[in-house]
């Protein structure tokens, strides 16, 4: 009988879980898939928002509100402001999580509406520290991204990320399991994993979510510095929660409220009295508290 009940248990546990499945293959994204451009040309593409306004459902003002900036082909463009100016949304509209209620993106000056969701999506690769790992091996994990790649090109791309040396030693190297079970990875060697999963994926586009905790700031700015190396030739969107990392940046813009405040260089927006330099400040007022 306790043997029944058991199978009992693990039976209906499959049923729950094959339902849960059968809703994922049903499930319709939120937003029209009606593109029919592939987005699969060689090349790094110029990233273009254009009066780009949008309300989250339900809430009364908006998150983003005639924003217009261009990250430049190859470029690193960085996106900063204080919590809550727009960041995130702007990096959700532009892998089209949701889509703007006035204005457009577009892709070399294609509106990103007319590419086909999955090569979209495929073309840009986001690194973020909370990248899902799969309890799997690592070199499984870096696989996903492309699954013929070869032991050599894993390798090369965990180089070139900064992750191979502290992977070669781990006791079972690339045939550690990782993920929900298996060995804990930091959030920066997590971000690290994903840039080289980004590199192997060879996508053109490069988002870079900047860690908000786990790690100091100089750190962080370090780790965002060796990632932007790493993914020169891409066109980069880095958004900076904090400001150490994104002195480097190609073009820096500056949202405030869901407004495009200023957009320069480090040196250019430091010299204006504006969010940029207060932000600057009050980092600097954080750095020497702590
Ligand atoms: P942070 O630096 O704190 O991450 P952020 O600049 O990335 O902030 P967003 O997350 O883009 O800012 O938020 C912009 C505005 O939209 C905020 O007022 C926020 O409360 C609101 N918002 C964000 N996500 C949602 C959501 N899913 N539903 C409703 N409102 C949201």
């Amino acid at each position: 009988v306790r043997d029944l009940s058991r199978e009992w248990h693990a039976g209906y546990l499959g049923v729950s879980a094959a339902d849960g499945l059968a809703e994922l293959r049903t499930a319709r994204p939120a937003v029209p898939d009606t593109g029919t451009v592939a987005a699969d040309r060689p090349g790094a593409p110029r990233i273009r928002f254009e009066d780009v306004r949008f309300t989250y459902p339900d809430t009364a003002r908006p998150a983003v509100d005639g924003v217009t900036f261009t990250a430049d082909a190859g470029r690193t463009t960085a996106i900063v402001g204080p919590s809550g100016a727009g960041k995130s949304t702007l990096l959700a509209l532009l892998l089209r999580q949701w889509d703007p209620d006035g204005g457009r993106v577009t892709l070399d000056g294609v509106d990103h509406t007319a590419h086909t969701l999955e090569s979209l999506r495929r073309g840009v690769a986001v690194v973020s520290q909370d990248t899902y790992l799969f309890h799997a091996t690592i070199a499984d994990n870096l696989r996903l991204a492309r699954p013929g790649a070869t032991d050599d090109e894993l390798r090369r791309a965990a180089r070139a990320a900064g992750i191979h040396d502290e992977i070669a030693a781990l006791p079972d190297g690339y045939a550690t399991r990782v993920g929900e079970r298996g060995t804990t990875l930091s959030g920066g060697q997590r971000q690290r994993l994903a840039l080289a999963r980004a590199l192997l994926a060879d996508a053109p586009v490069l988002v870079l979510d900047e860690a908000t905790s786990a790690v100091d700031e100089r750190r962080e700015a370090q780790i965002v510095r060796a990632l932007l190396r790493a993914a020169r030739g891409r066109t980069c969107l880095v958004v900076a929660h904090r400001l150490a990392s994104v002195r480097d940046a190609d073009r820096i813009v500056v949202l405030d409220g869901g407004r495009v405040d200023a957009i320069g260089t480090h040196a250019t927006l430091t010299a204006q009295s504006g969010v940029y330099a207060r932000l600057v400040a009050a980092g600097h007022t954080q750095e020497e508290a702590a």
